[in-house]
């Protein structure tokens, strides 16, 4: 069994199909999903899909590319959100995305503080979503941990070693996507390699990002399948081996979700 970490189950791209989409995923293998958060103001349409498949779970934040819209919303706003719904097991994805610049820099950190502090408050795992923003991220990642630990997954990994032997070594789990399986992507494989296998996840971030066997394709939860085939090569492990191990991470990190 896999266990996709970050989705977006709520996108209008699945309105059509999402009944199918969830039993595809189980079909494939991909037992349990976490739907991601991308605006706090829309928590309560991801309520309704979790309530809907009990095998999806949600977290609950907002993404740095929304940074600036929800300014509004503290710490105390995200935890007493996160504690209030049973199906709430992670909070984010939260971040720094300098890549698509449209959030100040600035109003994107008070953001992220704000979810670290939320993290931990409630011990649940913050989504961390980096996009060329390594030096921050380690910056501000270093800064907090000291202030008192907080666990984390750093996302769709696709950023340098130095970030990912930080986040290792400040307790992080290191998510890869479909972006591990593209043939131009052997730097991640290189780094992948180093991650230590108790950290390790698996996740889709679908409707992006679709592994290799479908590039090109609406990505969706059953294709994980492809990352773990070649997380499991990376690593020189069966498939049933990588599946068992980021299977037993995932539940290690996601402490509220139950094993179904
Ligand atoms: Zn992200
Ligand atoms: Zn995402």
């Amino acid at each position: 069994m896999l266990i996709d970490t970050h989705c977006h189950l709520d996108y209008a791209d699945f309105d059509a199909e999402r009944d199918e989409i969830v039993t595809r995923a189980h079909q494939a293998g991909v037992k349990q999903l976490v739907t991601i958060s991308t605006e706090v103001r829309k928590l309560d349409r991801l309520l309704a899909i979790t309530e809907k498949y009990p095998s999806v779970f949600c977290s609950v934040g907002t993404h740095p590319n929304h940074a600036g819209e929800e300014l509004d919303i503290q710490a105390e706003d995200l935890i007493r959100l996160a504690n209030a719904h049973e199906k709430v097991v992670a909070i984010g994805e939260a971040g720094l995305d300098y890549f698509y610049d449209t959030q100040t820099p600035a109003d994107q950190k008070t953001g992220f503080i704000r979810h670290i502090e939320a993290a931990r408050a409630t011990k649940l795992p913050l989504v961390i979503h980096s996009r060329s923003a390594d030096e921050d991220m380690i910056e501000i990642l270093t800064t907090e941990s000291g202030k008192g630990a907080f666990p984390f997954i750093l996302h769709c990994f696709s950023a340098g070693p130095d970030l990912a032997r930080v986040g290792v070594e400040l307790g992080g789990y290191i998510s890869f996507s479909g972006i591990l399986t593209f043939p131009k992507s052997q730097d991640i494989r290189d780094l992948a390699k180093t991650v230590p296998m108790d950290r390790l996840l698996v996740e889709t971030d679908a409707p992006f990002l679709a592994p290799k066997r479908w590039r090109g394709k609406r990505n969706e939860p059953s294709y994980v399948v492809n990352t773990a085939e070649v997380l499991a090569e990376v690593h020189d492990v069966s498939y049933a081996e990588i599946a068992r191990i980021t299977t037993d991470n995932a539940f290690r990190c996601f402490t509220k979700m139950p094993r179904l």
